[in-house]
Formats: C-alpha cells, structure tokens, sequence
C-alpha cells in the first residue's frame, strides 16, 4: 500500500517514555496511569479519567456502573463501529436504533423521543467520525426524560461542541486509543466522568472488582480492562502532542477540502458553526448517480493502485449477528443505509505530504469517471 488509510504519529519522545518504563520496575498500576488520566480528564473538562485495557471495555464498564441490565433499552445510531452497540449487548438489553442526520452523520436527535418506551435506561451517543453534531441536544433530551447519557466519542478526542469539549456530555464518555485514533497507546482506552460514584465504580470493574485496599476483596464481579503504564506512559506524551497532532490533522482534512471542494460528484463533511472537529477520518460520500456497487468498484480500484481505503461503516442492524437475534431488515433505517452504501473512507493521518493527498485526489478523480463511464454510458 503505498498510501496507507491512517498510520500512528509516534516520535522519540514516545519511545523514550516507553524505555524509561520498562528500566523502572513498575509496569502496571504506577504513576504513568494517573498521569495519563488526570491529562484526558482535563481534556475532556471533567473531574476523574479511568483508564482501561480499551475503547470498549470502557463502554462495557460504562455500561455496568450505569446498572443496565437484561431487558433494558438503550437508544443508539446504526451507523457507527459495532463497539457502541456490543456493549450494550454485552449487559444483555436491547438496542434501539434512530436514524442518523445526513448532515452530521449522528443519531437525528429529532427521532430519539419517539423511540423512547418505559424500558428504556439510556441513550448511546456516538460523534461518528469525531462530529460533535447533536450531542447538546441529546443532552438535553436525556435529561427532560431521565435518562442516562454515555458518550461514546472514541472518534471525538480533542474536539468540541460549542464551548464544550468532547467527552464533556452526560453521566460519563469513552475515549478509544487504537492506532487510527487520534492519538494511541497501540491498544487502550479513558472514561472520563464528573460522578465520584461512577468513577469508583469503572474502577473497581476494570481491576477484578477490587474497591479499597484488600488486593484479593472483590466487592463484584469484576474484570480485567487494566491498562499498562507502558501504554499510559506513551499517552501522556501523545496528550502533551496533542495541539501538534490535531493542527496536523486540521491541515490534511483543509487539503482534501480545497481539492476536493468543486467536486460534483463528492459530498463531503459539513460542520456547524459552533463545531470544532477533532478529524479522526476523512471520509466523502458519493452523490446519486452512484449506487452501491458503484462504491465497492472505486474503493477495489483505489486499493489496487496502493490508496488505502475503507467502507466506514456498514450499518450495524444489519450485521448478521444483528438481523438473527434482532430480526432487523434493510429499509429500517433508511438515511443509515443510503449513507453507509456510498461513504469511502481515504487515507488520512497527522504526517500525510502534500504529495500523497495529492495522489489520492488523483486516483478518486480517475476512478469516478472510471466509473460513471464503465456503468452509465450516457454520462
Ligand atoms: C474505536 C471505537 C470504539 C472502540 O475502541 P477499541 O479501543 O478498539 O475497543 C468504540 N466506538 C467507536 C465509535 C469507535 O470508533
């Protein structure tokens, strides 16, 4: 792949932290964690950071120390990384899925109330793609009918909605640090929250159930979702990058934007103006006169001239494991669907030239006219 979708942005800095852990004898439950966790809570305005093994086992554990249980409801989008519907499948209650706003790509706030029933416990929110749309009035919705908001903004680190950064919204966020993220620790994850309870809570769920100081008293059931200080080490260093890091991604998405603006065939990312994007992909949508199959010739195409590129994301419900135990149906989530079929993913990372945006935008262009060529003559 001679441009690949994302690569992490590792410096020596990162390395160093990681040797000077390895040379100090304590290689989990040290002082990098706190560390690392006092920085995301302050990124994200909240008072604890709890960091976990990843992205989702923080939801999972989220989702416990929110007493979802059997036969509970939790409203959430379909159109996001299964990780934020499997945790609510993990404490056994159903997702509800609302449509998205084709504009944000985020659950339509507008269809949440009438998907709420006396089963429901919580919404799911989740900034696809690090896009903060939505998430106020979420907020507010979730409040006017008591329920309970996690935010999944494992996409969203950095960014903010209105004077709000992400991870600010609801009982409690998660952050994600697999290497596509914005920054990584090569596996991890943070709650962040601002409930003293809530935190102790994720915290004995992460280290076997342990509260207090008894190593071998487990209060509950619990699990193992430690991180390492070898991971916690090289995320403090990625926070401390972080302003470098997100000016970077910035300046890769403001490229793609100029080259590709006046492309008629592209929809690409709308922000509000109150909005400041943490990019975590850079992801465009083809226009109506291309279907489906359309979009699996241009990304095969893509790939096999060395441009990495994905299909972010197929709609959850219609995951097979989904449609079997949910009986979910295409046609259900109409706006999910219709998106989900034309989104192509393309590379993006902190440290892409100016060269290889350049060769991407090339290639797509090529590959549309290809395309709209190859199956609709009369264009
Ligand atoms: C990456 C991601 C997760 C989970 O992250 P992992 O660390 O890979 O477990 C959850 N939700 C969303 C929306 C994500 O993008």
């Amino acid at each position: 792949m001679q441009v690949p979708l994302s690569q992490p942005d590792i410096t020596q800095r990162e390395i160093d932290a990681v040797v000077d852990v390895l040379h100090s004898n304590t290689l989990s439950i040290g002082p990098r964690l706190v560390e690392f966790e006092n920085k995301c809570a302050a990124i994200a305005g909240r008072r604890h950071g709890i960091g976990v093994s990843s992205g989702t086992a923080g939801l999972h554990a989220c989702m416990l120390a929110a007493g979802i249980k059997p036969g509970d409801e939790v409203i959430t989008t379909p159109f996001s990384f299964v990780a934020s519907t499997n945790c609510i499948l993990y404490v056994g209650a159903k997702p509800v899925f609302v449509d998205i706003d084709t504009r944000t790509l985020n659950m339509d706030p507008r269809l949440v109330e009438s998907a709420i029933t006396p089963r429901t416990k919580a919404i799911v929110a989740v900034e696809t793609f690090g896009h903060p749309g939505g998430m106020i009035e979420l907020e507010q919705i979730a409040r006017r009918n008591e329920l309970i908001l996690i935010e999944d903004c494992c996409e969203g680190f950095g960014g903010s909605a209105g004077d709000r950064p992400i991870g600010n919204f609801g009982r409690a966020g998660v952050f994600a640090f697999y290497p596509n993220k914005q920054i990584t620790t090569g596996e991890g994850g943070m709650i962040v929250t601002d409930d003293d309870r809530f935190a102790d809570v994720c915290r004995a769920l992460r280290n076997q159930g342990r509260e207090g100081m008894a190593w071998l008293a487990h209060q509950r059931l619990g699990y193992n979702y430690r991180m390492s200080e070898i991971q916690a080490a090289i995320g403090a260093v990625q926070c401390d990058r972080l302003p470098e890091i997100l000016e970077n991604r910035r300046r890769v998405a403001r490229m793609y934007m100029q080259r590709l603006m006046d492309n008629r065939y592209l929809i690409l990312p709308t922000l509000g103006e109150q909005d400041h994007m943490s990019w975590f992909v850079f992801v465009v949508r083809l226009n109506d006169l291309f279907g489906p199959m359309d979009r699996d010739e241009i990304i095969r195409g893509l790939r096999a001239s060395g441009i990495g590129c994905s299909n972010y994301f197929p709609p959850i419900h219609l995951q097979p494991y989904m449609v079997e135990q949910f009986g979910y149906q295409p046609g259900m989530f109409p706006r999910t669907e219709y998106v989900s079929a034309r989104t192509i993913a393309l590379p993006f990372f902190s440290r892409m030239t100016e060269l290889q945006v350049d060769r991407v935008v090339t290639t797509l262009n090529d590959q549309l006219e290809k395309t709209l060529i190859v199956r609709k003559p009369r264009l």
